[in-house]
């Protein structure tokens, strides 16, 4: 198995760490803050090899130089990033493929939060690592990118097989549901869905990962390309870019 283990960092940060324990060798994905890292290196003896950024965000990347420093690992992220984006030893693209011990992950490239923003893809064991692009209930910020780009990024996701376990960068679930209720009130799947954040949240739990097939039912921003989601906003038969782009927008603005 490929395991994942789940770090906590800053406010609502989570830094993952991937481990083939046959091979004894890791990759840590967004290591904002080295301490955390370093910290669980030493309690479980783990031997890490590589970090793998999704985008130069100072909470994703801030702890990169450090972990390069202290552990000797390898740096990977956006080529396209490289200008502004110290120490990368590895610039990475749409369609790359890396490896860790005997699994094997594709660079997806989704811009739109960012424009250098990376997802990574195990294909073979489902697992989606996706930075600040999807989160639960919501979507990252458009920083750098058009709300056609940002659609077309999370258009990627929505293909991926539905038993697909997402792992986003932030525990932003809680927070993501007020609005989607806003957006989306007679939707029985999110009402449950926004109970079994709480009751987690209650107890101290993540929300991440959490499977895509429900992110599908519940996620206004995915669902921009259905007509009730359309209608909701008064947009009957626009396309689901200008549904997307009404959604971020509104969303944005919300208090
Ligand atoms: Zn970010
Ligand atoms: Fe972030």
């Amino acid at each position: 198995m490929l395991s994942v283990h789940q770090l906590a960092a800053f406010n609502d940060n989570y830094i993952h760490i991937l481990l083939d324990e046959a091979a004894q060798e890791g990759v840590v994905i967004d290591p904002g803050d080295a301490e955390p890292v370093l910290q669980a290196v030493a309690q479980h003896g783990w031997h890490l090899t590589e970090i793998w950024a999704t985008h130069h965000h100072a909470d994703h990347v801030g702890g990169a130089p450090k972990l390069q420093q202290k552990l000797g690992l390898t740096f990977s992220a956006a080529g396209s990033d490289a200008r502004r984006l110290a120490g990368i030893d590895r610039a990475l693209q749409d369609g790359d493929r890396l490896r860790l011990g005997r699994y094997e992950a594709q660079v997806l490239a989704v811009p739109g939060h960012t424009s250098g923003h990376l997802a990574y893809w195990f294909e073979d064991e489902r697992r989606l690592f996706c930075g600040d692009t999807l989160f639960a209930l919501g979507c990252g910020r458009l920083f750098e990118g058009s709300a056609d780009e940002m659609w077309h990024s999370l258009s990627r996701f929505k293909n991926l097989p539905g038993e697909t376990l997402v792992y986003c960068a932030h525990e932003y679930t809680l927070a993501n549901a007020r609005f989607a209720l806003s957006v989306d009130p007679g939707n029985p799947a999110l009402l449950k869905r926004i109970e079994e954040a709480r009751a987690l949240r209650d107890k101290g739990l993540p929300t991440v990962p959490f499977r895509l097939d429900l992110e599908l039912e519940t996620n206004p921003f995915l669902r921009a390309d259905r007509g009730e989601m359309a209608k909701a906003l008064g947009l009957d038969q626009a396309p689901a870019e200008k549904v997307f782009a009404a959604l971020r927008k509104l969303k944005d603005d919300f208090k």
